[in-house]
């Protein structure tokens, strides 16, 4: 059966187009290199009329589809299963920029395209497409879609949801839906756009997306602030939200734990307040639409008025591109000083703004008092309220031996996000990795619908199964 599918697909793509999945590429491997699948083949479409027959060719011969952007989605939601039955597609022939509408600050785009790419092409023609996450120069836009990304400029511009007016998408039975709409406004309807962002290739495969494009900021301003307490942060935040209003493009928080580290493992990198006494910190983005020196007059106010109001410890303004690019690059290398470090557990959480104190104190303290002695190393997007709450093993102690504990320290962590109303994944998605834990922590009524959505969108469970939300045989009846 596999190889009168894989025969079929040759002869439907080219045989040059068509992999075999029995080799050992690197797309049968997910990003971090704890899933390993098979497939049957690897395949190539050329436009959105192959991938729609590459869809129906799978269905008549009953074989699961995955497809992949660049595989850096950290989830292992990219990734085939075992089995060996599953037909990979990947969409990087897809990579045509289709239109470019000034007028109305939009671009057309397929799936496959680079992000880091799309950028470039917004901005030859005057205007930001403001997504922007580390792995931009090998994720596509149709995985920043399927897992819709957030990235360091979602208080500005929102994760890949807000900025996208319309998809075309290859259904599960290989019909293909032209949603490429142009609107900003279009209340015809469910809103079936929005079911398929987010929902990781098992709903449908984004072929194309007509996306927001922005006007470029005329000027960018960075700032690494200091502050006593957590709480004092989170004070400045909404102060500069108030101050700065929609300029305010990122803030980003470190910890003291965090600027130690990168010193440790990055000597020759950047050293803003090292030795500072200060525990919290953060980098703060400004977007001017006016000029440099309204930039510069803006921060000017809206810092002074912080530090009268005893909202701010410390503050050091970027003077330069260089030094803005410098100042970034402690955030950047977070994850690299982290991995350099050894392995430790990730938590990808959110939980309200307004929480955000309340919820480290109380999982800082229960962490030490089940596991003593393990370090935290929190920092991220505290604009959007979504920390990578990270968590080391303790000084003296193993990275083996603090692994070992990885079930119950993770359940502490995520039970308490879900306590204080938050998300066990903020920004990467379910994939695999958290495929149980999904159905921990939502109710049995929003499980029932995202089934029952399942159900109707791809009744034979032929999308990425195994990803997302256990069905069929997995769980209940889909
Ligand atoms: C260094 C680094 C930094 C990162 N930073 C961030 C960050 O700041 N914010 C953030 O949100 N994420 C971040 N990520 C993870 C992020 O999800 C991915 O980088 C990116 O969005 C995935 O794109 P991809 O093309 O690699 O998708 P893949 O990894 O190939 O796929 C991811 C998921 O999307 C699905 N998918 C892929 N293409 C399509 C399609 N055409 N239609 C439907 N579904 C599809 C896949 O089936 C899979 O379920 C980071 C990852 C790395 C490695």
């Amino acid at each position: 059966m596999s190889a009168a599918l894989f025969e079929a697909l040759q002869q439907l793509l080219g045989a040059s187009h068509v992999q075999s999945g029995e080799d050992a590429v690197p797309q049968l491997t997910d990003k971090q290199g704890s899933y390993v699948g098979r497939a049957v083949a690897i395949v190539h479409p050329a436009d959105t009329e192959q991938v729609a027959a590459v869809v129906r060719l799978c269905v008549a011969h009953q074989a699961p589809i995955v497809v992949q952007g660049g595989n850096t989605g950290l989830m292992g939601a990219a990734t085939p299963d075992a089995s060996g039955r599953a037909v990979l597609v990947l969409l990087d022939r897809l990579n045509r920029v289709r239109e470019v509408d000034t007028d109305n600050d939009t671009f057309t785009v397929e799936a496959g395209c680079i992000l880091q790419n799309l950028q470039d092409v917004a901005r030859n023609v005057d205007r930001l497409f403001p997504l922007s996450l580390g792995a931009e120069g090998s994720c596509t836009i149709g995985g920043n879609l399927g897992t819709n990304a957030g990235g360091t400029a979602v208080l500005r511009y929102g994760n890949t949801r807000e900025l996208t007016l319309g998809l075309e998408v290859v259904t599960a039975e290989g019909e293909i839906w032209h949603g490429l709409r142009g609107l900003r406004k279009d209340n015809t309807g469910y809103d079936l756009r929005d079911l398929y962002i987010g929902s990781e290739g098992t709903l449908g495969i984004i072929t194309a997306a007509t996306l927001k494009l922005f006007p470029l900021p005329k000027a960018q301003a960075t700032a690494f602030l200091a502050f006593e307490s957590l709480a004092q942060a989170v004070s400045f935040l909404s102060h500069a939200r108030a101050g700065f209003g929609a300029s305010l493009t990122a803030f980003e928080l470190l910890t003291a734990d965090c600027l130690a580290l990168l010193r440790e493992q990055f000597p020759d990198g950047p050293k803003p307040f090292f030795n500072a006494a200060q525990p919290w910190f953060a980098l703060l983005e400004l977007s001017d639409n006016h000029s440099e020196s309204h930039a510069r007059q803006s921060f000017e106010e809206v810092l002074g008025a912080a530090f009268e109001s005893d909202l701010l410890a410390d503050a050091l303004v970027a003077e330069s591109l260089a030094q803005s690019e410098a100042l970034w690059l402690l955030r950047e290398n977070m994850s690299d000083a982290q991995k350099r470090a050894g392995r430790n557990m990730k938590h990808d959480i959110s939980v309200p703004i307004s929480r955000v104190v309340e919820f480290v104190a109380h999982t800082d303290a229960l962490l030490q008092e089940h596991f003593p002695g393990v370090r935290n190393f929190t920092f991220g997007h505290l604009g959007d309220g979504n920390l990578h709450y990270n968590v080391a093993h303790p000084l003296g102690s193993t990275v083996e031996a603090h692994m070992a504990n990885y079930a119950a320290l993770s359940a502490l962590v995520h039970d308490s996000a879900h306590a204080f109303g938050g998300s066990i994944s903020a920004e990467h998605g379910i994939g695999q990795r958290k495929l149980q834990m999904l159905t921990h922590y939502k109710s049995p009524v929003e499980l029932d619908l995202m089934r029952r959505i399942k159900q109707a969108l791809d009744p034979k469970n032929l999308l990425n199964p195994g990803k997302v939300l256990v069905v069929g045989e997995q769980g209940e009846a889909p």
